[in-house]
């Protein structure tokens, strides 16, 4: 009798977290038919490239990847390449014909039927495209969601899209309107999460503040994380990718109140000075901007702030990169991801006089970095002797060291805290008290109190 084996799917997820949440849901759907995940994408039958399309960068990360699993179908046991999400999305009419290598492309709203797609591809049928002109949709994860970040914690999208118009950004044009997902998805999502050992729930959305605007006046991101709340227990919850025009007194309350809710923000500013923000559509002033942060940390003392500023926009002269440096200086945020202006077809941004040099652009991020540095490496030094409660992760073999997260520490952007105890002396997913004795880098070292 013959039995035929499982078709192999690979992934390479790209770009963001909320990229990596449509990864693990297409993941997910597909084992439920039938398919199964290979250990590594090199040696699946069938690779799925989920593709960022964010800015210049990304687009040619994402392309590098795609051509990469490309040459695997000649040189290796690769059957077909499925390209997803933000870069076919955004090049809908010209993506098969600019990457003719590729077997199938798969928009944002047809990502739940990648199944279907490599049945079609490998019954013989050619540059496949399910790409809708305009994504819509919220993908909506089944129960038992497969992983990929290997540790105790999960980003929860709690919303889809973006309404905002800032100059600079194709997010909106890719992903569309901004939609919220009911509550009590959101809730059920969590609840299975917990369920299944997850320690920390990672909010995420193009904009979490957002939260709910669109589903009428009482649901909102106050009233979700109070929800989360009362599930009880030991656990933690992020707001990650926040916007300073929707910190609201309800949502400060509510991150006080409720205890799992880490007293974190990731407010991307941008910049401060007011002529370039209202260059890019994010109109707000510095004054503006240190009265909101003045108001968090008087509200929530020790909050941790992370924030990400934009150099090199069009017409951004020396001095207003030096007022920015000299507010990054004053505010001292925890944690600063800095961007060189990409001009990005199609956004208000692109037609803009005064472009600022790359090289120019790329030495104001780099000089912003090592101002940044000093302050990190300021703060770092101020925690040693500090007690602190620890998400442990995983036990490194290299640095015979366990791997853990502080609440002022986000996934994968942030740095880690390494604890210093025996291989079978912790577990993943267990909370701990430590006590810093050290910091190296962005990273601090502790040990067990
Ligand atoms: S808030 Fe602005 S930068 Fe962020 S996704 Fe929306 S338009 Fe883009």
């Amino acid at each position: 009798m013959h039995v035929s084996r499982p078709i192999t799917v690979g992934f390479i997820s790209l770009g963001c977290a909320k990229n990596l949440v449509d990864s693990e849901i297409i993941a997910t759907g597909l084992t439920a038919a039938g398919f199964r995940l290979a250990p590594a994408p090199k040696c699946a039958d069938v690779v799925i490239v989920n593709t960022c399309a964010f800015v210049r960068d990304a687009k040619a990360e994402s392309i590098d990847a795609v051509l990469e699993a490309c040459a695997w179908k000649q040189r290796g046991r690769c059957r077909a390449v499925l390209v997803a999400g933000c870069l076919p999305q955004r090049y809908r009419r010209e993506i098969q014909s600019l990457l003719p290598e590729v077997d199938a492309f798969i928009g944002l709203d047809e990502l739940n039927q990648a199944g279907m797609v490599i049945r079609r591809v490998l019954r013989g049928e050619q540059s496949v495209a399910v790409i809708a002109p305009r994504a819509q949709a919220v993908l909506e994860p089944s129960g038992n969601r497969l992983l990929f970040t290997g540790a105790p914690y999960a980003y929860v999208k709690i919303a889809e899209g973006c309404n905002h118009t800032c100059a600079f950004c194709a997010i909106p044009q890719i992903r569309g309107r901004y939609r919220s997902r009911p509550i009590h998805r959101i809730m059920a999502e969590a609840e299975d999460l917990l369920s299944h050992g997850i320690r920390e729930l990672n909010l995420i959305a193009q904009d979490t503040t957002s939260y709910g605007l669109d589903l009428g006046a009482r649901t909102n991101l106050p009233t979700l994380l109070r929800a989360l709340g009362r599930i009880g227990g030991g656990f933690w919850i992020r707001v990650l990718y926040g916007h300073p025009a929707h910190v609201t007194a309800a949502l400060i309350d509510a991150m006080g109140a409720v205890e799992q809710v880490c007293h974190y923000l990731d407010l991307p500013i941008q910049h401060s000075e007011a002529a370039i923000l209202r260059a890019m559509r994010r109109p707000s002033t510095a004054e503006r901007l240190r009265r909101m942060f003045g108001h968090i940390r008087a509200a929530l003392p020790g909050v941790t702030l992370r924030t990400t500023c934009l150099v090199g926009f069009p017409s951004e002269t020396e001095r207003q990169f030096r007022n920015l440096l000299a507010f990054l200086g004053e505010i001292r945020f925890d944690h600063v991801a800095v961007f060189t202006y990409s001009k990005e077809e199609n956004t208000p941004a692109a037609r803009l006089p005064c472009p600022v040099p790359t090289a120019e652009a790329e030495r104001r991020k780099q000089c912003l970095m090592l101002r940044q540095k000093r302050i990190v490496d300021e703060v770092a030094m101020a925690q040693i002797g500090r007690s602190d409660d620890l998400l442990v992760e995983r036990y490194d073999r290299k640095r015979r060291l366990w791997v853990a997260r502080s609440r002022g520490q986000a996934p994968d952007v942030d740095g880690v805290v390494y604890v210093s105890a025996p291989a079978d002396g912790l577990m993943p997913g267990a909370l701990i008290r430590g006590r810093y004795v050290a910091a190296a880098g962005y990273d601090l070292r502790a040990v067990i109190q």
